[in-house]
């Protein structure tokens, strides 16, 4: 196996580099950088289910968003336990047409 204990950040999966700028989320260490990525990926998918009325998948918010559908999956996932939206685990996205788990913000 390796030589070390060289730790990976569990969001992008690259070494952190001793002295790196680093951030503990879920009792583990990650990239600030990352954080703020992802942080700033769920707040942009928040934005934009928060001005679409229908329901839309991963996909189509990645597309929408310009990022890449890991960003978007990652950010939705996060967003599941938002009251702010509903999660359907197969329903026909808005956007594509497609039968696949979409989000959607709830009705008020
Ligand atoms: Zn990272
Ligand atoms: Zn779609």
């Amino acid at each position: 196996m390796g030589i070390g204990d060289e730790l990976l950040c569990p969001m992008c999966g690259e070494p952190i580099v001793p002295g790196a700028p680093v951030i503990f989320a879920d009792r583990q260490p990650c990239h600030l950088r990352c954080v703020l990525d992802s942080q700033r990926h769920v707040d942009a998918v928040r934005a934009f289910l928060q001005k679409t009325p229908g329901e839309v998948c991963d996909a189509c918010v990645a597309t929408a968003l310009g990022i890449d559908a890991e960003a978007a999956s990652k950010a939705i996932y996060r967003l599941r336990s938002d009251p702010a939206f509903t999660v359907e685990a197969a329903s026909t996205c808005a956007a594509c047409g497609e039968r696949r788990p979409t989000m959607r913000r709830r009705a008020t």
